[in-house]
């Protein structure tokens, strides 16, 4: 069966393997399509797309951004653009440079509670990565010696809500999608399970997105019917991916969730 696994996360963000060893991975667990989705970096292209064609997998270029929609978070995935779009280039950097600021707040927060952390020790987390994120922050929490574990970094310190998260400057979701479109791409709602608040789901579903991530991680069927409705009747791509992320998040395999192959030709340009 055709398996596309359009949700990943390699060593240019914060997962932990490389996109080329991300490619092989997908090649030996038997996956037909994929894309890696860092947060706000296209830095495993076009490296992927060779590393894809020598080993007969087939990569479309993706990325997933941190928008903000009346001060909520959602992430939007973008696939399929144009890799050499100058305005889509002009966003990632964006999106970047806002990280960048709230990691700073996040830091200057930990400093209040006692917990320094260098730039230069959080950098070491990432040596690889073009985007540092709270994963790298937990890591190096874990490091310090101020936690003992990743989940008691995001429940006590940097999860949302918490002491010392910071949420940083807003990026609208509607003036994402328009770049995106801009680039030819598509874009689509990620992980849609994580939102909790339905006043915040119905202005999402008035924005002009193409799809929506109906599969999704170790999420089970049951919950799928209710976005796959939700797709049918707006005539959107239906997409699934995993949200690997390697050693992060142990417990998620790639290929745990997957895009048909109808979308997958669907999306491709
Ligand atoms: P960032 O994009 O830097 O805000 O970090 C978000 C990433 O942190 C997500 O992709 C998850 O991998 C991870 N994350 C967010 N919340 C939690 C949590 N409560 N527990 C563990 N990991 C989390
Ligand atoms: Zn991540
Ligand atoms: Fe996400
Ligand atoms: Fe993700």
């Amino acid at each position: 069966m055709f398996r596309a696994d359009l949700h990943c996360h390699s060593t240019c963000s914060d997962g932990s393997l490389t996109p080329l060893e991300l490619v092989q991975l997908a090649h030996e667990r038997d996956l037909q399509g994929l894309s890696i989705t860092d947060h706000d970096s296209i830095g495993a292209y076009p490296a992927a797309i060779e590393e894809g064609q020598r080993l007969g997998i087939e990569i479309i270029p993706g990325v997933e951004f941190s928008t903000e929609i009346n001060q909520h978070s959602i992430h939007v995935l973008a696939y399929a653009f144009n890799l050499d779009s100058d305005a889509l280039h002009a966003l990632c950097q964006r999106h970047s440079r806002r990280r960048e600021q709230r990691n700073a707040q996040i830091l200057e927060n930990l400093r209040r509670h006692g917990m320094p952390i260098t730039q230069e020790e959080l950098m070491h987390e990432g040596v690889a990565a073009h985007v540092i994120g709270r994963p790298h922050i937990a890591l190096a929490m874990i490091h310090k010696g101020y936690v003992q574990s990743f989940q008691e970094a995001f429940k006590k310190y940097i999860g949302e809500g918490m002491p010392c998260f910071a949420k940083g400057e807003s990026i609208s979701t509607a003036e994402t999608l328009d770049i995106i479109h801009q680039a030819q791409g598509k874009a689509v709602i990620a992980h849609p399970h994580l939102i909790q608040n339905t006043k915040i789901l119905k202005e999402l579903l008035k924005l002009p997105f193409d799809g929506i991530e109906c599969y999704y991680a170790l999420y089970p069927p049951v919950v799928h019917q209710k976005w796959l409705k939700l797709a049918a009747e707006r005539n959107w791509l239906v997409t699934g991916g995993s949200d690997f992320h390697g050693a992060i998040k142990p417990h998620i395999p790639l290929g745990c969730s997957w895009t048909p192959e109808e979308s997958f030709r669907q999306l491709k340009p």
